[in-house]
């Protein structure tokens, strides 16, 4: 507590973290609260999840405030819900012992007049999520005028999820403030660029290295045929008896498929995405963290920045596409010095992803063979009977003592084992009595290591199906518009938050087109296109579903049928009416630069 104090923090904030258990500050505590506790620079901060950032800027930040006024002076974003809600929590425990401070939490997926409500009297501190808090600027509901310092939390998860907009309009909104402070776990250019627009010589602190993920977590993999991976996943829960972990996945289908077969499968879980009400999703995260689930399946997203401590375990169940999230998923264990696990299941053709996580990171990846039966049982059966032997409270079993005893007396202790571990465990051991051998050969290992799409000659398609790597979606410009697959990959790239992306196949039909693309870890990809354009027109994406741009064994896709249904006639009126008319755009640049067979041989047939 000494090493608090000496930082310039006062008794009632002293108490408060004293009852929270703080002792001493973490690094980017000890780094940040002087700073803003003395009203110096600007700052920008590199720091993994769970290192404290919340402290870090809430405590100084808290001190500061003056409550004599009942004006807004700290305003903090954050990218989600959970974030703002866990944010506010810690603010209220912080500022136990300074009682006249209000902090209200405003964020979207609930009802907008009882937060109106919450502020309309005034409060000290905003938490909110961007998107909410223009909601209520635009409502006039609630009065930023007098902010004076803005913390922008998990600021690359923010924009990650397409806030930038909202971040530049509140920014722009609060001419007043004094002080922005910064944190991200990474440094994506479009971070930097808010840093570099927004913020005043900004005093740079970093915890940690850059995209490094904490020491105390091993990374491990395990590498099966697609279609043996949720098999893999269950036998791994299985084999770690003790595990308290997150499942992530790309999709909130995903996550919610993967928690119902384990269900079924008896194991204590549920999904956490961003389709659940608010209630069921306080609802999923109680019974995570009073560990009554020992796993959580969540989307990146939904488990962003979640404050849960102790996980043994973090488990890529699709392997993201970028570094910057595998970062995240594996910080969220290995925390406050204990030793973690992430371990990323992943099918024979994605050597080439894992081999780049492995540079960027600079860690390499331990290779794990699957569990067989045998190694998953015993597993089970030493940590029930280490349970067994650790458990307590044999007075209670006093009154019935003689009769069990009795009960038992013609068992020898081996019997009584056999029989106990047979009733508790026949289950088990009857599901995994002669499982399969799920590991690949090492020449299969071999043979797939590295290649970058996957999409070999022989068999890669049929592979393939079983993959969903893949998204597919439908844009409403086709080869009518003289779309050409180079220029579609063009406005991908261009528009997508992410770079390198891998895109599947293309489909190009008359008035629209279908393409597969790997969007893993990116959440409502159709919402980065809003503004994109193909020549003028508007660019309309929509996500289809998942696995096959067709089921048409076709060779090139791009050329092929309409297999969809409608056609022409049928869909696609969305964007009848952009496209490009016969006589206004007759002769355009598209049309002269050629090189595409389906569209010389429609201007044959016209
Ligand atoms: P971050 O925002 O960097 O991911 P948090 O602020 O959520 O991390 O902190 C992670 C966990 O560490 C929380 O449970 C928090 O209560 C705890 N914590 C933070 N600072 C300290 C400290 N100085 N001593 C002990 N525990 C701390
Ligand atoms: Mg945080």
């Amino acid at each position: 507590m000494e090493k608090f104090e000496a930082l310039g923090l006062k008794g009632e904030i002293l108490k408060g973290i004293a009852d929270l258990g703080f002792e001493t500050p973490s690094p980017i505590q000890e780094k940040v609260i002087p700073v803003i506790l003395n009203g110096g620079e600007d700052i920008v901060a590199l720091a993994q999840t769970g290192t404290g950032k919340t402290a870090a800027f809430g405590l100084p930040l808290l001190q500061r405030l003056n409550t004599d006024v009942n004006t807004t002076q700290v305003l903090i974003l954050s990218p989600t819900r959970e974030l703002c809600m866990q944010i506010g929590n810690d603010f209220k425990n912080y500022a136990k012992y300074l009682p006249k401070i209000r902090i209200a939490c405003v964020y979207g997926g609930t009802d907008i007049r009882r937060q109106i409500r919450d502020i309309e009297h005034g409060v000290h501190v905003i938490v909110a999520t961007p998107g909410r808090l223009c909601d209520l600027i635009n409502r006039d509901a609630v009065d930023i005028q007098n902010v004076e310092r803005i913390v922008l939390d998990e600021a690359d998860e923010m924009l990650n999820m397409g806030f930038k907009e909202d971040l530049n309009y509140i920014l722009d909104e609060i001419p007043t403030r004094q002080n922005i402070y910064l944190f991200s776990a990474t440094m994506p250019k479009e971070v930097e660029r808010i840093a570099r627009h927004y913020l005043k010589n900004p005093l740079e602190i970093s915890v940690g290295k850059k995209n490094q993920g904490a020491d105390t977590v091993s990374h491990q993999y395990y590498q099966v045929r697609a279609k043996d991976c949720y098999e893999t996943l269950r036998r791994v829960i299985d084999c770690a008896p003790d595990m308290y972990a997150i499942i992530f996945t790309r999709t909130k289908i995903d996550a919610r498929e993967i928690a119902h077969k384990l269900q079924k499968d008896g194991i204590d879980c549920d999904a956490l995405h961003g389709d659940l009400s608010q209630n069921q999703r306080d609802d999923v995260m109680a019974r995570f963290r009073s560990k009554r689930l020992k796993v959580l399946v969540a989307t990146d997203v939904a488990a962003r920045g979640l404050d849960v401590d102790n996980l043994t375990h973090v488990i890529n169940y699709n392997l993201p596409e970028d570094v910057e999230s595998y970062t995240h998923r594996s910080g969220r264990t290995g925390r406050a010095g204990k030793e973690g696990i992430s371990v990323a299941i992943i099918h024979s053709k994605e050597t080439g992803k894992l081999r780049r996580i492995e540079n960027t990171l600079k860690k390499k990846f331990e290779y794990k063979s699957v569990p067989g039966g045998e190694e998953i049982c015993r597993a089970q059966l030493i940590y029930y009977a280490d349970k067994i032997i650790d458990s307590e409270g044999h007075e209670t079993l006093t009154p019935y003592e003689d009769e069990l005893f009795e009960k038992f007396n013609n068992l020898t202790k081996e019997q009584l084992i056999q029989k106990i571990v047979s009733y508790e465990f026949g289950r088990l051991l009857k599901k995994y009595a002669n499982v399969p051998d799920l590991n690949l050969s090492e020449d299969e290992r071999k043979d797939n290591g590295g290649k970058k799409s996957g999409r070999g000659e022989r068999g890669g398609r049929q592979e393939r199906q079983e993959d969903y790597t893949f998204t597919v979606f439908s844009v409403n410009v086709g080869k009518d518009d003289g779309l050409t697959p180079r220029e579609l990959i063009d406005i991908i790239n261009q528009n997508s938050p992410k770079r390198s992306l891998e895109i599947g196949s293309i489909r190009i039909l008359d008035n629209k087109t279908k393409f597969e693309v790997d969007v893993t870890g990116i959440d409502n990809f159709p919402k980065y296109f809003r503004n994109a354009d193909y020549d003028g027109l508007p660019f309309f994406l929509t996500e289809v579903g998942r696995g096959e741009v067709s089921n048409s064994g076709s060779g090139n896709r791009s050329r092929g049928k309409n297999n969809f249904g409608g056609g022409r006639s049928g869909s696609g009126n969305n964007g009848r009416k952009f496209r490009k008319g016969d006589d206004s755009f007759g002769g355009s640049k598209k049309r002269d630069r050629g090189g595409s067979k389906g569209r010389s041989e429609k201007r044959k047939r016209k």
